[in-house]
């Protein structure tokens, strides 16, 4: 007999904690599993977990961004209490050109600014502390750590098995980077991965800064100054995991060096010294929109309609979807600030029927792909 779940939620990190809190308000049938041993291990635990506006003229990422800031601060201020952490946010342009485009930006600003010798201060930059939160929201939902899926079957009655142990009505994937549970050629995560450090100082630093890199505002520690910096970007050819991080090792020293003289190009920081460095993968789509909700099923799909791959026109309501199989993935380097916003509307998308933003539904990356195969058969 299989241990049975309304929902189950594969991948503990930021996304799947936050749709298991919000499923958790509406089933106590909820499981959230991780191949780790806590939650918001992986790229959740190497974020410096900023939560900041994004700059520019109006666009559709930039409104999806801003909805999600507003929705995240009041999500995190309820969980963590006097743990969440608003000191405000300087962004600081790096050079000439930069501060012109910033002054271009000033018609668009969606949040409440004021201009400082240094650049602009947004009252509303915050940050959280990933192990905090963890701690904070951990006993809202079941969950099964050091867990590893490797098996994903459905039955006859479209409910899915997984490792031929659990049985669900309705699963989750929030797997980050690694999406190889899904056999579908559309979806793309392209890794970009990055370093962080945490150091002592004996500076103290009121406000986050965002330059070249974020540096956070310090908070007492040991008798000290903590401080996180970050940080890095790399892409890599090799796609294990482990041959990425054997290469992040060696470079190490290099990054942890260019990180501090990037953080002291924004502030003089004393008596430094490192006491932390972590490495993750921001899981990035390949138009690095987010991608939640349905899947569409590919195979299914181009069987009933043929003529989707001459480049024929499917309305989005008649492509064939996965049955009870959910996704939010592709949170980039936002993911702290998009994955509330995120989970939500697929939660609310769940249980009240409530339609998702169609600028992050997978629709658009099948379609994509789609159009390709035509292109690759001429
Ligand atoms: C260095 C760095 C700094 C960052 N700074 C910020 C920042 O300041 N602000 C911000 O908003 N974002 C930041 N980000 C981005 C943010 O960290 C990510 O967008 C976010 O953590 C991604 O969350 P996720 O839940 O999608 O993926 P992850 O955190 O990677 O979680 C996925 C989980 O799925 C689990 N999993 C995968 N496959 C399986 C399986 N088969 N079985 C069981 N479990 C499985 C993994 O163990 C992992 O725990 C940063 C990222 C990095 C790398």
């Amino acid at each position: 007999m299989y241990k049975s779940y309304d929902y189950i939620i594969v991948g503990a990190g930021i996304a799947g904690v936050c749709t298991a809190y919000f499923l958790s308000k509406y089933s106590k049938s909820v499981l959230l599993i991780d191949k780790n041993d806590c939650l918001l291990s992986e790229a959740s635990s190497a974020a410096g977990a900023f939560l900041s506006p994004l700059l520019g003229k109006e666009n559709p990422f930039k409104t999806l961004v801003s909805d999600s800031l507003k929705f995240s601060i009041d999500f995190y201020k309820e969980i963590l209490k006097e743990d969440f952490i608003n000191c405000g946010v300087c962004r600081v342009p790096k050079d000439e050109k930069d501060k012109q485009k910033f002054e271009e930006y000033e018609a668009f600003m969606n949040f409440e600014y004021e201009k400082t010798h240094e650049g602009y201060f947004f009252n509303i930059g915050s940050r959280i502390t990933p192990k905090d939160f963890a701690q904070k929201i951990k006993n809202e939902f079941e969950t099964q750590l050091n867990y590893k899926v490797f098996s994903l079957k459905q039955d006859e009655k479209f409910m899915w098995i997984v490792n031929d142990e659990l049985i669900t009505s309705n699963l989750i994937l929030t797997t980050g980077h690694n999406i190889n549970l899904i056999k579908e050629d559309y979806l793309k995560i392209r890794p970009v991965w990055g370093q962080k450090i945490d150091v002592l100082t004996s500076s103290i630093n009121c406000i986050n800064y965002h330059k070249e890199c974020s540096v956070s505002s310090s908070c007492k520690y040991k008798n000290k100054n903590l401080v996180s910096i970050g940080a890095t970007h790399h892409r890599f050819n090799e796609s294990s995991d482990l041959e990425c991080k054997k290469l992040l090792k060696e470079i190490e020293e290099e990054n942890n060096e260019k990180l501090l003289n990037l953080a002291q190009d924004i502030i003089n920081l004393k008596d430094i010294e490192i006491i932390d460095v972590k490495v993750g993968a921001r899981s990035c789509s390949v138009d690095y929109f987010p991608m939640v909700g349905e899947l569409i099923d590919s195979k299914a799909s181009i069987e009933k309609y043929p003529h989707l791959i001459n480049g024929s026109f499917v309305t989005d309501d008649k492509l064939i979807k996965k049955k009870n199989l959910y996704i939010i993935n592709g949170v980039g380097g936002r993911g702290f600030v998009l994955s509330p916003y995120l989970a939500n509307s697929l939660v609310e998308f769940l249980m009240n029927k409530k339609a998702i933003n169609e600028s992050i539904l997978t629709n658009r990356l099948f379609k994509r792909w789609v159009k390709k195969i035509k292109l690759n058969n001429r």
